[in-house]
């Protein structure tokens, strides 16, 4: 499957990695949106968010947990902002679901 973070999980793509386990992998944001802009992913391939089922209900729960405890270790103790996009008018760019932590600047309501 050619899926760029797919291979981000496979180690064929490099990344800066913060966190992994069994079910997710954080790490940097190629081109940071604010000081702290880290993606957090599932290991097992997800295009959208509209492909979720019932039995990922857990594993969505875990990567908001684990994007709340890094933000946190990483210093965003003012505040942070998670964000999914889902599809072309969500700006979705990457058909891999991903939790965007962004933290560490005075983020503005509504976003573009
Ligand atoms: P989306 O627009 O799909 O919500 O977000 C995709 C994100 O992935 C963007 O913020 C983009 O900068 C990031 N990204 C795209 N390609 C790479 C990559 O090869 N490595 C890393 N670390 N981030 C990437």
């Amino acid at each position: 499957m050619d899926c760029l973070f797919c291979k981000v999980v496979e180690g064929q793509i490099p990344a800066k990695k913060i966190y992994e386990d069994d079910q997710v992998l954080a790490f940097h944001d190629i081109n940071p949106q604010a000081p702290v802009h880290f993606l957090v992913i599932p290991k097992r391939h997800i295009a959208t968010l509209n492909d979720l089922t019932a039995d990922d209900s857990a594993l969505v729960g875990h990567m908001v947990y684990t994007g709340q405890r890094l933000a946190n270790e990483l210093g965003c103790t003012e505040g942070f902002r998670t964000v999914f996009n889902c599809n072309e008018q969500g700006g979705q760019t990457v058909y891999h679901i991903h939790l965007h932590v962004l933290g560490q600047r005075q983020l503005v309501w509504p976003p573009g």
